[in-house]
Parts: C-alpha cells; sequence; structure tokens
C-alpha cells in the first residue's frame, strides 16, 4: 500500500484547523510571526523554515485532541520541548502545527524507595534537579543545557558529561506515556528495573525524534548524591596522551562520572569567556563520584595514570564553588567559541566511536582540520568515545562553506569507518540524514516500515530522521 504523505499545501485545511485549535485552546495558540519563527530556530545552517499554529496542550488527553485534529486535517505535528537540538529537529519543512509541551510541566512522582520518578514531558533537566536536590537525589542525564525538558532529552535519546557513569537516556527511561498517530495512548512498561515482556516499546520512542508518538510523560531513574566529588583538571602534552589516560582510567573501572577532553583552541576560548587561566593544551576535566576513602584513593590512581601519559600539571578541586566554575566553562564550551569569535557563524556536530579508536579518530580529525584551514574548536566526552567539533566560519564565504560541509562529510565517514556513529547524542533531525543512510544501509528501511505502520498519514515530524 503506498504511503501517503501530508498535504503541505493545503492552505484551506490549515485556516479550518487554526480556527478549530482557537475554538478550543484560546489564548493558548499563537499564529504570530514571531512565536512561529522561534518553534522553528533549527541552530544550525539549515534555514528555519516556521509552522503555521503553535499550540501549548496541558494535559495528554489535549495532546490526543491536537493530533486528532492534525489528522483530519493532513498536517504536520511537530513536538516541541525547549527548542535545544542542533540538527533541525524541530524545523517545519511542511509547515504544520508545532505542539509545545513547555506548560506540561509537573512533577507528578517521586519514589526515594524505588530510585525514580515521573515528570510530565515539559519539565527541564534545571527544574527536575533543583526539585531533587531538596530529597538528596538527582537525575544525570546532561545535554549541556539545563533549559531542555524531559521529553525532548527522551525524544533526542540525549546523553552528554555524566554518561561514562550514570549512561544515556536509553538506560535511564524506565516507561513514557505516548500519544500516537492515531490519537491512542500507550504507556510502554511499567517501572520495574528490568522487563522480558514482549518488544521493547520504550526504546522505540527513546530517539524517535517525534516521529513516532508525542511523549507526554516519562518516568525515569534517579541517584542518590553521591557521599564526595572530586574534580581535577589536568592538561597533557598531546590529545594522544589524555585520551590514552582517559581509557586506562575507564578499563580499571574507575569511579569517573564525568572525563571531558577541550582541545587548545577550546581552552583558549574558555580562558577568555570564563575568566581562567589554564594552559592551552589538551585538557581533561575529570570528575569521580564515590566514598570519601574510594574517591580519595581513586584520585592518586587517576593522577599515577594521567602523569604516566605525559600530564603536564595535575589540580583538584573539592570545594563545591571551584568545581561550579570548572563545569560551567566546560558547559559554555559553545557559547566561549561564539564569543570568541564575533560576527562569526557557529555549528556543532557530534561523532562516536569505540573507546579504542577514539585518539586515533581525533587525531586524524585535528589533521583534517588543519589541512582545510578551518577553525574548529574539540569537545570531547571521552569517557564514552564521543566527541564534538564546534567549526567558526563565514557563511558568507562559499569557500568556506564548502570546506566546512566536506569536513562534516568526512568527519561522519571517518567515525562509521571505525565502527561508529555519524552521532554520539544530538541526533539525526534534518542535517544527518544522508549520513545516517551511509551509517545504517538496509536498516534505515526498517525504519522507514515502523513508521509507515504507525503513523500511515505521515503526520508526526515529516522529513526528520529519514525520507519516506
Ligand atoms: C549548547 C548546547 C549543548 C548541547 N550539548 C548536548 C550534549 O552534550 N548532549 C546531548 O545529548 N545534547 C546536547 N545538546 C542538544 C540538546 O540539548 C538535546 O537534543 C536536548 O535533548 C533536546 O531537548 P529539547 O527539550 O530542547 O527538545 P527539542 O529541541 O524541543 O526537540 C528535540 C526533538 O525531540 C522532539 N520532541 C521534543 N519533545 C518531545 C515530546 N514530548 N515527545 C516527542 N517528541 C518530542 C522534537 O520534535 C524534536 O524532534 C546541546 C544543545 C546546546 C544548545
Amino acid at each position: 500500500m503506498a504511503t501517503q504523505v501530508v498535504q503541505p499545501n493545503a492552505k484551506r485545511e490549515r485556516q479550518a484547523a487554526v480556527t478549530l485549535l482557537r475554538d478550543r485552546f484560546g489564548d493558548r495558540v499563537a499564529t504570530g510571526e514571531a512565536a512561529r519563527q522561534q518553534h522553528a530556530n533549527t541552530l544550525t545552517w539549515i534555514a528555519n523554515k516556521p509552522p503555521d499554529v503553535v499550540v501549548w496542550p496541558m494535559t495528554t488527553e489535549e495532546v490526543v485532541g491536537i493530533v486528532q485534529l492534525a489528522a483530519e486535517h493532513h498536517l504536520p505535528v511537530i513536538a516541541f520541548g525547549a527548542g535545544t537540538s542542533l540538527e533541525g529537529h524541530v524545523n517545519a519543512p511542511a509547515g504544520g502545527i508545532a505542539l509545545d509541551l513547555a506548560r506540561m510541566n509537573r512533577i507528578l512522582a517521586v519514589r526515594p524507595r524505588d530510585l525514580d520518578c515521573t515528570v510530565e514531558s515539559g519539565v527541564t533537566r534545571r527544574q527536575l534537579n533543583e526539585h531533587l536536590r531538596q530529597e538528596g537525589f538527582f537525575f544525570p542525564v546532561d545535554p549541556g543545557t539545563e533549559e531542555a525538558t524531559l521529553g525532548g532529552m527522551a525524544a533526542t535519546r540525549a546523553s552528554g558529561t555524566n554518561a561514562v557513569r550514570y549512561g544515556t537516556m536509553r538506560e535511564n527511561v524506565l516507561n513514557v506515556t505516548a500519544v500516537m498517530a492515531d490519537g491512542s495512548i500507550v504507556r510502554t512498561s511499567g517501572r520495574a528495573r528490568k522487563s522480558a515482556a514482549g518488544y521493547d516499546l520504550t526504546r522505540l520512542l527513546v530517539g524517535s525524534e517525534g516521529t513516532l508518538g508525542i511523549i507526554t510523560d516519562v518516568t525515569v531513574r534517579l541517584y542518590g548524591v553521591p557521599e564526595t566529588i572530586a574534580s581535577a583538571v589536568c592538561p597533557f602534552a598531546t590529545t594522544q596522551g589524555a585520551c590514552d589516560a582517559s581509557i586506562e582510567a575507564i578499563a580499571l573501572g574507575l569511579g569517573v562520572a564525568r572525563i571531558e577532553l577541550l582541545d587548545g583552541v577550546q581552552i583558549s576560548a574558555a580562558n577568555a569567556y570564563s575568566k581562567l587561566t589554564l594552559k592551552e593544551t589538551p585538557t581533561l576535566f575529570v570528575e569521580l563520584h564515590g566514598t570519601a576513602a574510594a574517591t580519595k584513593e581513586q584520585v592518586s590512581t587517576f593522577e599515577e595514570i594521567a602523569r604516566n601519559n605525559g600530564a603536564l600539571e595535575f589540580s583538584w578541586a573539592v570545594e563545591q564553588e571551584e568545581r561550579r566554575k570548572l563545569w560551567k566553562a566546560r558547559h559554555d564550551a559553545f557559547w566561549a567559541v561564539r564569543a570568541n569569535w564575533p560576527g562569526k557563524a557557529v555549528l556543532v556536530t557530534d561523532v562516536a566511536v569505540p573507546i579504542s579508536r577514539l585518539a586515533q579518530c581525533i587525531t586524524e580529525t585535528e589533521a583534517d582540520i588543519r589541512r582545510c584551514g578551518l577553525l574548529a574548536p574539540i569537545v570531547g566526552h571521552v569517557g564514552d568515545g564521543n566527541f564534538h567539533t564546534i567549526p567558526v566560519f563565514d557563511p558568507d564565504d562559499e569557500q568556506e562553506v564548502a570546506a566546512l560541509c566536506g569536513y562534516f562529510e568526512r568527519l561522519a565517514d571517518r567515525a562509521i569507518a571505525m565502527d561508529g556513529t555519524c552521532s554520539g547524542e544530538h541526533g539525526i533531525g534534518e542535517g544527518k540524514i544522508a549520513l545516517l543512510e551511509r551509517e545504517m544501509g538496509n536498516g534505515v528501511e526498517i525504519m522507514r516500515q515502523v513508521k509507515r505502520a504507525l503513523d500511515p498519514l505521515n503526520i508526526l515530524n515529516p522529513g526528520k530522521i529519514f525520507r519516506l
């Protein structure tokens, strides 16, 4: 059976849908230019294509109503969390309805004895952790911006600096409630820590980028705040030394919660932006979690590993304020690059490889950057074999843009050839559709079949992950 697709030019359908939305949701509907543009902000070189209308539901039942209305009028529905995704995920190439979940932001239950909690999908990472702090818990998945929503993080299978110890959204989501394209509501599983009950619908929805269902609540694992947290900054003579030290620390099973590499260019941007005075060489930012005694022992083991791999210095920070300043500088990497090269455009991409190939992948990438004359700081979640590059370029310079496109393709091809992936955490959106084909081959066809089966009208975030 041929797949029907949404009719992007059916102006009458759009107007009828907007009128019905206004009748039902009143001032929770916006059609103004500013609101529509803000909901299509791609944070990439992909041009913003705004939706026709933005609507803010407050309950799962309201989401059902919006999805059913979209199906009746053959309009796309694009779930929107905080719009921090980096591959044009929330763009609306065929217009339609941006379904903004920001007002579904209640923390529904925190269960200390089960170490889990259930939140509506518009709850932000910051909001959840501020709530949990009073109870001595935290939610570790850390996608570089505190404003990301739990629904958006689940939908992009996000991760970040803590993944080396605590895993990604894949490991931390226990279940979701989702509204499917036909308006049915599904809860993907119970809260048991393990289950062998049929297909794993949770993991089907996690990472589906709003193309299979609209997630309205998420149940995630929680963790107790560790007794001791120690952070270190450790400059190296070479990238290879920094990567080798990371690999040894992971292989030894040290309680490493974060291990991040910033190259010399990124450190110079961080120094200027965050008023630091770090050596401008490849540098590891490390954090260990554990009991006071275990952390002390692991700190000295890590120091030995680092020195054996060419660490130039080694300084630890245990005080909260000192650690906060350090990690803020790491989290501000993207903004530091933007501030350091004003007037230039900045992009960020990520790849991941098996950790044993990491040093080779980064050093080949550095050589590539030099060869094509680009400026592209590198920041890596090296404990997971995952790294970002943040090229700075002039979007009006055709030669520079062409060099950049070639560089992105070679970077992804290099990672894929090393049995890695074109995206460790940012996802595919619109930006990496061609690269996913190269990585997955006929796996993409299986994804298409799942999509056709679950969303035969192709209304849920069409034009993302793959073309139908
Ligand atoms: C400076 C910076 C640094 C970043 N660093 C990292 C990083 O280290 N690691 C990382 O993983 N990411 C990183 N990101 C990317 C980003 O923060 C993540 O992709 C985030 O998980 C998206 O959350 P969001 O709420 O903003 O979702 P949005 O951007 O609003 O949406 C993302 C996708 O999910 C879908 N979606 C949103 N909500 C729902 C829902 N309730 N149901 C179904 N689908 C939904 C959307 O349709 C879209 O396809 C970074 C971004 C920035 C700006």
